[in-house]
């Protein structure tokens, strides 16, 4: 813990006389008073639902320790005691000093405010317990606010809650032990939680349960406090039980004692200031270590610098959450009250959708999408086309070193007959030409899929973003262009079919470069066959073709020339063809692409809408029950941040001096 800044004087015993309002500390409490309002409004608030934790005395103890003793000193009002267990559930006490001699005592719980006074004060916790956590014997974790406002009692607020047990006593669930460890674990876990571990002077506090416990979530113990009761029963050995310290209980011993019997608070305080001072062992423990009246002054020391300390968190958890809950609330899809509503927001989002893909598919402006390159798409589109292109004029049927001659001189061969040899027949040519074209074919159809796959996934994530707010329409407009690209992807697929078969028919180019290919080719014809033919090479360099293998050739010197001819015109050709495929490809995208995007998609979702349009429209009005709930939830959470937020409002310059 953080050093303390200056406390309240503490209450001298002598001057404990027999008026009825000693106050246990002084006026001090004035100036932490309205932090400790404003945790107390929070906490009435529910702000613990939304994952705020509030700075918190928890007072835990194993059961008959004398916890409830303890708080009744504290607070100068009977509690239900007795045997067994008799705090069931969370029990906050909120003690509030008032100069007015007339004490207000009051219940609040399940929503509901019940009055009652000091007298039946007992009555009415064991009243609203037994509403709240049935009349048996069993625990609940919803808690139960006792508010006390009384001349001389401390400004604190603790939360007191069932006595640790090992073994169920009759008629309480067998799990008894697991659920009182389990609630009061959620309440002590909290780094805001101050622990008032209550120990009884008469047992061996290693062997507390409570002990145990705190020291599983407040290891060093630096937000545990001890308090030791029964002092009076078990006096020999207490002092040296509390000065050894061995159980790391950083924010120190107080030992007390509380009252017994029907005896009155007044008097107890008297017994309790005698025993400490006359008895001969407990007068020799230290005056800063003993006394319900120091008890409360260090509590609410303890409570004003945990308080100042976890407030300015506090605040700022409470506005992050306040903006992140208003964040996601307006990114809630929102629901159109009327047909003219949807039908706007419809054409909204289709005109808008429609313009961002205008800028991203054609028109190549990404400034909606800056750091999405998938988004980038005429780079994208031209880069899948450049690998195209790479790939057709790289595969294996682009390769003109391979195979040298072979296929000419086998299809020339078979297409010999009775006529003149000297003709180049132009069926061995288109006979090649189908072969090679038939060889490339699935190229050009992967490469339409994948450009189509490609345009979708951008098409779709454009309407998703532009329609994110209106799941129905999301659905509906996604629906749409599916349906859109697949039958645009088909047609692309039936054109690019046709112009493969188109090549495979004819071969023609209107392109001078074929002519002068094949002549730059032809002409190294001679000096690549004596080369072979004379010189015995193997292996020749073609310019335009590259190094060939070429021995087997010699042995069909009848069709050499033709077939030479015949590879190249194809070499020529080929390089025509290649060229025709990836440039009418590029036009076909364009030209699909803007059709898309400036024709049919508005047209599809239109038509979609129009098929059903009671349906599209009337379902755009309602919204799923799961989104309402998230909706309400939000609202409420909103609601109480909002709230949470104006009480520390008035506070915050105060949280500024007392965190200083
Ligand atoms: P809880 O179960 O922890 O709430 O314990 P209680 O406050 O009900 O106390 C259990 C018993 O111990 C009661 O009979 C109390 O009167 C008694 N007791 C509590 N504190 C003291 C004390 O300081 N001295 C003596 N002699 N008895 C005490
Ligand atoms: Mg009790």
């Amino acid at each position: 813990m953080a050093h303390f800044s200056n406390g309240p004087d503490l209450v001298e015993y002598e001057d404990a006389n027999m008026e009825t309002h000693v106050p246990l500390v002084s006026s001090y409490n004035d100036h932490i008073r309205p932090l400790l309002d404003a945790v107390d409004k929070l906490r009435h608030l529910k702000i613990m639902n939304e994952g705020i934790q509030l700075p918190t005395i928890v007072v835990v103890g194993d059961q008959s320790s004398g916890k409830s003793s303890v708080l009744e000193s504290l607070a100068g009002i009977n509690l239900p005691r007795g045997q067994g267990i008799c705090t069931r559930v969370p029990l906050v006490m909120r003690l509030q000093h008032r100069p007015t001699p007339t004490p207000e005592v009051f219940l609040e719980f399940n929503g509901k405010k019940v009055y009652t006074n000091e007298a039946r004060a007992a009555d009415a916790i064991s009243l609203a317990t037994d509403e709240i956590a049935g009349d048996g014997k069993g625990i609940s974790n919803t808690p139960l606010t006792l508010v006390v406002k009384k001349k001389g009692i401390p400004d604190l607020t603790m939360i007191d809650l069932p006595g640790i047990t090992r073994v169920p006593v009759h008629g309480q669930p067998e799990d008894i032990y697991e659920q009182i460890a389990g609630i009061i674990t959620e309440y002590i876990r909290p780094e805001e939680s101050i622990i008032l571990n209550v120990l009884s002077a008469t047992v061996d506090f290693p062997t507390c349960e409570s002990i145990r416990m705190s020291r599983q979530v407040d290891k060093t113990g630096e937000r545990t406090l001890a308090v030791v009761t029964k002092s009076d029963k078990a006096p020999e050995g207490l002092l040296e039980k509390v000065a050894a310290d061995d159980l790391n209980i950083g924010l120190g011993y107080v030992c007390v004692k509380n009252r017994i019997g029907d005896e009155s608070f007044e008097d107890a305080r008297k017994e309790e200031a005698q025993l400490f001072k006359n008895h001969p062992l407990l007068s020799r423990i230290d005056k800063s270590m003993v006394g319900i009246p120091f008890l409360a002054q260090k509590l609410t020391q303890i409570q004003a610098t945990i308080i100042a300390k976890c407030l300015p968190d506090i605040a700022r958890s409470i506005n992050e959450k306040l903006n992140a809950s208003i964040s996601e609330l307006n990114k809630m899809p929102r629901t159109p009250s009327s047909p003219a509503e949807a039908m706007t927001a419809f054409i909204g989002i289709v005109g808008s959708a429609k313009e961002s893909l205008r800028k991203i598919l054609i028109r190549g402006e990404f400034d909606e999408y800056l750091n999405d390159h998938q988004m980038h798409c005429t780079a994208r589109l031209v880069e899948m086309l450049n690998l195209y292109s790479y790939e057709l004029h790289n595969c294996s049927e682009s390769d003109p070193t391979r195979n040298f001659l072979v296929e000419e001189i086998r299809v020339l061969e078979e297409s010999r007959g009775i006529k003149l040899p000297n003709f180049l027949p132009h069926g061995a040519f288109l006979s090649i030409l189908q072969r090679k074209v038939d060889g490339i074919s699935r190229m050009p159809i992967d490469f339409v899929e994948k450009i189509w796959a490609y345009i979708e996934s951008v098409v779709l994530s454009v309407l998703r973003h532009h329609s994110e707010n209106y799941h129905q329409l999301q659905l509906s407009t996604s629906g749409a262009a599916k349906n859109l690209i697949s039958k645009m992807k088909e047609q692309s697929i039936s054109w690019v079919t046709e112009i493969i078969q188109m090549e495979k028919m004819t071969d023609y180019t209107c392109s001078p470069d074929y002519m002068s290919e094949w002549s730059k080719l032809m002409n190294q014809q001679d000096t690549i066959f004596r080369l072979i033919l004379t010189q015995g090479y193997s292996k020749v360099k073609i310019e335009g073709i590259g190094e060939v293998e070429a021995g087997h050739i010699k042995a069909y010197q009848n069709v050499l020339h033709q077939a030479f001819d015949l590879k190249m015109r194809m070499t020529a050709y080929w390089m025509i063809v290649l060229r025709r495929l990836v440039e009418s490809m590029a036009l076909h995208l364009q030209f699909s692409v803007q059709n898309l995007v400036n024709k049919e998609m508005e047209k599809e979702i239109i038509s979609e809408l129009m098929s059903n349009q009671g349906d599209v429209i009337g379902r755009m009005m309602e919204e799923s029950p799961s989104i309402a709930a998230k909706r309400e939830k939000l609202n409420k959470s909103i609601k109480l941040l909002g709230e949470s937020k104006k009480v520390l409002g008035n506070i915050m310059d105060k949280i500024a001096t007392y965190s200083d």
